[in-house]
């Protein structure tokens, strides 16, 4: 769930439980007060029709004329009930048809008075000593408070719609400040999708964080670790610019004397051959370190230059003679079962330097990692991809180390006093995912490595 949803959802619920707790509890004591309200007027009723039966004087019946024409309206449904009550006795002989227990009358000789409710009618009886007559006098009032109910019924409507309103309105809220709250972190995100290892010196910014909230931390953090890593890219550009390029100079000089001496010397002399040999190494050498230049500058641009069409089968066999030509005692077969008739099949768009470097490293790791058995690499093509497997049969990869094989200087645990410095798979990775093509490795520790390289066919 996104967490502008979770916030709407939360707010939304809080608010919605607060207000229904407030409309229920301002429900509950209207209707409290409403039916005291009720008990009282109903009360004074009975006293006075107590009184005017108990007493019998004149302003007496006046007022009592007086108030019932007041309250008959409002007690319209009311009635009055008399129970005598003998002198003396705490119960009453003669019940009317009332809903009321005996316990009730007992109660109100000895109080004085009691509320009963049946319903929606209230009863207030009201107790009286009666000394012109024989016996005591209980008065009941009945009546039902329809004024009451009826605005009762009134506040609980407008409550409802009220309540229904707010929650509407406290629903749009939400989006709204959801989205002002999360507007920061869009702002983020935005900014970041720009930063990429060419453009660090981008910065980010939010007009809706003030810079002291914490978004605005975690801006100015974010902006600070950004400075950090472009002084260190930037180092390193020109550590890797500077090393190549002091590399470079005596490579030159190396390979121009190579070729200088053997030139000086005739065919037959045996040291013509050892500097033919440093002439070629010292130009390969050269080649691959402006690969590796071009390799950190392409890095850091996220793309390749200098691509051309190139045959893959040929590349591969090129990389099988320069290897067989250091390494005599290679045992390399090509499966061609698979291969296509068409050779157009088998052109790649690529830096061939590049793919150069990157196939070398797989095929002298089987080499170098095989045991001594055969290597064989296969090629096929479908209507989307080439597909190049280099199988082995050597020392393998043991299973713990697999999911580290593709961190620069990692070296799995097994392999020895054999040479190496766990970058040429690193190199590898990198120049394939620069063409969009993808690098697998399946390994068994003491059986044998499959490197399956996928490369997407360019569509002419
Ligand atoms: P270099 O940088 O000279 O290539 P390296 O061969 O050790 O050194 P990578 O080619 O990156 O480095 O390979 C990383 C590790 O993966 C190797 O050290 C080795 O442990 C393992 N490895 C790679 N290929 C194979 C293989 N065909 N058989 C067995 N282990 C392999
Ligand atoms: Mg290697």
């Amino acid at each position: 769930m996104k967490i502008r949803t979770k916030i709407v959802l939360l707010f939304s619920i809080i608010s919605t439980l607060l207000l229904v707790v407030f409309a229920i509890y301002v429900s509950y004591f209207t209707y409290d007060s409403l039916q005291t309200k009720f008990f009282h007027r109903l009360e004074e009723n009975a006293v006075i029709v107590g009184d005017h039966i108990v007493h019998q004087k004149d302003e007496n019946r006046e007022l009592y004329i007086q108030v019932k024409r007041k309250y008959l309206k409002q007690l319209s449904e009311g009635t009055d009930h008399l129970i005598r009550v003998s002198k003396g006795s705490d119960s009453v002989q003669f019940r009317p048809e009332l809903p009321m227990p005996k316990t009730f009358y007992t109660d109100v000789i000895r109080h004085g008075k009691g509320r009963y409710m049946d319903g929606k009618t209230a009863f207030v009886a009201v107790f009286f000593y009666d000394h012109l007559h024989h016996e005591n006098l209980i008065v009941v009032s009945e009546g039902i408070d329809d004024y009451g109910h009826e605005e009762q019924r009134q506040l609980d409507r407008t409550l409802i719609t009220g309540g229904i309103l707010a929650i509407f309105l406290i629903v749009l809220m939400s989006f709204y400040f959801a989205d002002r709250l999360l507007k920061p972190i869009k702002d983020i995100n935005n900014d970041l999708d720009k930063v990429d290892i060419a453009h660090l010196d981008h910065r980010l910014f939010s007009k809706f964080s003030n810079g002291k909230d914490e978004l605005g931390i975690l801006i100015a953090n974010l902006n600070s670790m950004l400075s950090r890593l472009d002084i260190s890219v930037q180092s390193q550009q020109s550590f890797i610019g500077n090393a190549s390029h002091s590399l470079k100079t005596p490579l030159t000089i190396i390979g121009g004397e190579a070729e200088l001496a053997q030139q000086l010397l005739p065919k037959e002399h045996e040291a013509y051959y050892s500097l033919q040999t440093i002439a070629k190494y010292a130009d390969k050498m050269e080649l691959i370190i402006n690969n590796l230049l071009q390799l950190s500058r392409m890095g850091f641009k996220g793309e390749v230059d200098n691509k051309v069409i190139i045959r893959i089968d040929e590349l591969l066999y090129e990389i099988y003679k320069a290897e067989k030509s250091i390494h005599k005692e290679l045992k390399l077969s090509f499966d061609l079962t698979e291969i296509p008739e068409d050779s157009d099949e088998l052109t790649v768009f690529a830096n061939p330097d590049l793919f150069f470097i990157a196939f070398s490293n797989i095929i002298s790791n089987a080499f170098k990692y095989g045991n001594g058995q055969q290597v064989v690499v296969a090629i096929s093509s479908d209507s989307k991809n080439i597909t190049i497997k280099v199988f082995d049969q050597g020392i393998g990869i043991p299973q713990k180390d697999q999911p580290h094989i593709f961190t620069s200087f990692y070296r799995a645990s097994n392999v020895g006093d054999i040479y190496g410095n766990g970058l040429g798979l690193v190199l590898a990775k990198n120049i394939f995912d620069l063409h969009g093509a993808e690098l697998m490795l399946r390994s068994t520790e003491g059986q044998g490595t499959l490197v399956v390289v996928t490369i997407p066919k360019t569509p002419f």
